[in-house]
């Protein structure tokens, strides 16, 4: 499955296809038994709780992907790496970067922008325990395919995390043919078909900032480094 998307208005209607999806049985009942049930600081709030689209500069050279929107993030908010605490630590670094405007991305009108960079998930609706099926993957990637497609200047994909880094290779091994073997390593550059450069990046969880595994000079730096080889 691959929907064109050769302008704006194609890439609206993709949205709107995304996020009327239910192709997934599964994701469809977590999703809904998330936004239902809610973590408690949020109770108050309606959640978003249907697949999400990417956001960004529709003409930059980079693109950010993550696994899946996060349970209490993306999904409650409906944009990705928003309103969470990888969010958090996440804009800090592109805002140093000036890849985007601001170093929150708190809620859907907050006004945040991204400066030549677009960012997505792999998977467009959350997983339980983060573990997608294969076939969820499968079913999803037309839609990834498609947004990938509509990035006409892609030149380099950062990959958030090893199982994004995995997502992306499975992606180019089932829709492009990719058979080299590559393991993630954070900042770490890797061929792919096509002209396009990956790049290994650890995810922004509290979990790799609280044990040092990443902190905001080296996510920063390895930003920076991204802008320049866009
Ligand atoms: S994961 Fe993708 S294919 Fe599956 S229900 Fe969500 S949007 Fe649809």
């Amino acid at each position: 499955m691959q929907i064109k998307t050769n302008n704006k208005n194609n890439f609206e209607i993709l949205k709107k296809k995304i996020v009327g999806c239910n192709k997934c049985s599964r994701l469809v009942k977590f999703r809904k038994k998330i936004s239902t049930e809610k973590r408690k600081q949020y109770i108050e709030e309606t959640y978003w709780g249907k697949p999400i689209t990417g956001f960004g500069d529709q003409n930059g050279k980079i693109l950010f992907v993550g696994l899946a929107p996060a349970a209490h993030g993306g999904t409650r908010t409906g944009r990705v790496f928003t309103g969470d605490k990888s969010s958090d630590f996440l804009y800090k670094c592109l805002h140093k970067a000036k890849i985007s405007n601001q170093s929150k991305s708190e809620h859907i009108n907050d006004g945040l922008k991204l400066k030549k960079a677009y960012i997505t998930t792999a998977l467009k609706c959350v997983p339980p325990g983060d573990k997608p099926e294969k076939n969820e993957l499968d079913n999803c990637f037309g839609f990834f395919n498609s947004e990938i497609s509509s990035l006409k200047n892609l030149k380099i994909i950062v990959a958030l995390g090893k199982i994004a880094f995995d997502a992306c290779k499975y992606f180019y091994k089932s829709k492009h043919n990719f058979t080299e073997k590559i393991n993630f390593a954070h900042d770490k550059i890797y061929k792919l078909p096509g002209d396009i450069i990956l790049v290994g990046c650890y995810h922004p969880s509290p979990r790799n900032v609280n044990t040092g595994r990443i902190n905001e000079k080296k996510m920063t730096n390895l930003f920076k480094k991204v802008l320049k080889l866009a």
